[in-house]
């Protein structure tokens, strides 16, 4: 395992490939530092006491202690220490944290390069496992690029009119393979050691071409990243945990970029590749089961402190509008624990969490998190929105006034009540909060996906059968399991 500082020293090694505002730039752009120190912040968790127990595992291709972002989960403990891992550290950093795409991809290609071998008797797994001894051992970051910018939604990937609207092989060599395509909203790529590139969907028969996956070096050649980087805004006086965070996502192009077999682990493999597709969806909803619970919970938070902060907390309207935070917050953390305990082991080895309970945790996650907005809002009131500047806080003219007329309850200082309004405005009325409610909504997925998910996974035909048995309606099954027992796609 490494140190935050080696890994800033690596990435301050990686050559230019970052634009932004019409610029090659720095990765050590101010705008993009936030994002850094929130990724440097993984590994130093992993050696923090506080957090003993979850930031570490043992690996088990050689025995050694790794950290966690760097594991194949090998059973039902690994699931829910990766899950707990994930609320803690997005508690502490105020929001993602940022590595588990990297996680969530690796644990995806174990299995699907796993069974490409078993049915075509390719060598992808044991690339993958020399790949994965090099990421465990030098302690990488990893992103994952899986969504492809996609053309027209309504047109599959050999149907669009630009065949590079979806990333795809262009040209096999001896050594390796040529890429070409482009990856959208790839988050952190502009402060990752690897991109690892999946597909993102079924492929069909004739789709081939864009069955593929791979990592890559994030400086590779011909790899450009374009990025956009976002921030809450900074606050010179009151500077505070929440606004030290910060993000950015790529369109990340791939301009016929030459990938080494070593580094390709599925190529042409068309029901992998989909399953691949599949596997990363939900390695990565069931991290949501544990970020988004902790998302949910600062927002709980956050209202209760207002509640407090107004004086309002005894009232009962406030009462069960946390009551309802709390229950989100629960059944989010819950799905991902019952995923966790209806796991299945694939071939590989690797533990597999349960689809329905993790696209159920994700799916209740995004389409709360407008809920949880219009909660602190409405009891926060409309200082989130107009409070005044920082600047005139400190102002010596208008400061007294601002103290004065800040005042809620008289006990709590009147700089404790301007940093809670401060931080509510940062996380709603800031261009940050804006580009928080959609990450929520869509980042992992967006709800539809899940209810797709949801609907193929769950037996409705045992649903039925029970309603019919009640009604006296005769049927043919037994209706005496649970569903679970009788449907997987893996
Ligand atoms: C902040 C953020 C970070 C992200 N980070 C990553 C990342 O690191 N890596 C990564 O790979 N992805 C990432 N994503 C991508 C995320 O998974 C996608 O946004 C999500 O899957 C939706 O895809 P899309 O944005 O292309 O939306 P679209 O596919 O354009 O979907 C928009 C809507 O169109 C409709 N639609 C789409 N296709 C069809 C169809 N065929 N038929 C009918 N209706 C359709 C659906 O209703 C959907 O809700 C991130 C997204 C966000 C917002």
């Amino acid at each position: 395992m490494i140190s935050s500082s080696e890994y800033k020293e690596r990435m301050a090694k990686l050559k230019s490939n970052v634009y932004q505002g019409g610029n090659l730039v720095d990765r050590f752009d101010p705008s993009i530092t936030g994002g850094i120190d929130v990724i440097a912040a993984t590994y130093d968790f992993a050696s923090d006491p506080e957090f003993a127990g979850v930031g570490v595992a043992t690996s088990h291709l050689t025995g050694e202690k790794i950290n966690r972002f760097c594991h194949i989960h090998q059973n039902m403990a690994d699931l829910l220490a990766k899950q707990k891992m994930t609320r803690l550290y997005c508690q502490e950093i105020g929001g993602c944290i940022q590595r588990c795409m990297g996680t969530d991809a690796l644990n995806a290609l174990s299995i699907a390069s796993f069974e490409a071998d078993a049915q075509h008797g390719t060598s992808y797994y044991k690339h993958f496992t020399e790949f994965m001894k090099k990421v465990q051992k030098e302690d990488l970051a990893l992103v994952c690029a899986q969504t492809d910018v996609k053309g027209n939604r309504a047109w599959r990937p050999a149907k669009q009119k630009d065949p590079d609207l979806y990333l795809r092989v262009v040209e096999k060599r001896p050594d390796g393979i040529i890429v070409n395509g482009a990856k959208a909203h790839n988050s952190c790529s502009a402060y990752a050691d690897e991109i690892v590139v999946l597909p993102t969907r079924n492929m069909a028969a004739d789709e081939t071409d864009w069955a593929v996956a791979f990592s890559v070096p994030a400086d590779t050649e011909g790899v450009y990243l374009i990025n956009g980087a976002f921030n809450p805004p900074k606050h010179p006086r009151l500077s505070s945990p929440y606004c030290r965070q910060g993000e950015s996502h790529s369109l990340t192009v791939f301009d016929h970029v030459f990938v080494p077999w070593e580094r390709v682990f599925l190529c042409g493999e068309a029901e992998q590749a989909g399953k691949a597709a599949l596997l990363f969806a939900l390695y990565h909803r069931h991290s949501y089961t544990g970020c988004k619970a902790a998302v949910s919970e600062i927002f709980t938070g956050a209202t209760a402190l207002a509640a407090e902060y107004n004086g309002i907390a005894n009232a009962q309207h406030v009462r069960h509008k946390l009551a309802d935070m709390i229950q989100v917050v629960d059944l989010i953390y819950a799905s991902g624990i019952a995923a966790a305990m209806h796991s299945v082991q694939a071939a590989s080895g690797t533990c597999i969490p349960d689809s329905n309970y993790c696209n159920a945790g994700r799916m209740l996650a995004g389409e709360a998190i407008y809920g949880e907005y219009e909660a602190l809002a409405a009891i926060a009131g409309g200082l989130a929105a107009t409070l005044p500047h920082e600047e005139d806080f400190f102002n010596e003219k208008t400061r007294p006034y601002l103290e004065k007329y800040i005042m809620r309850v008289p006990e709590i200082p009147a700089e404790n009540q301007h940093r809670a309004f401060r931080l509510f405005q940062d996380m709603m009325s800031s261009a940050w909060g804006g580009h928080k409610l959609i990450d929520a909504l869509h980042g992992g997925g967006s709800p539809v996906i899940e209810k797709v998910a949801i609907y193929r996974d769950h037996n409705i035909e045992h649903s039925k059968n029970i309603a019919k048995r009640l009604a006296g309606i005769k049927i043919e099954d037994s209706t005496k399991g649970i569903f679970r027992e009788k449907r997987s796609w893996y």
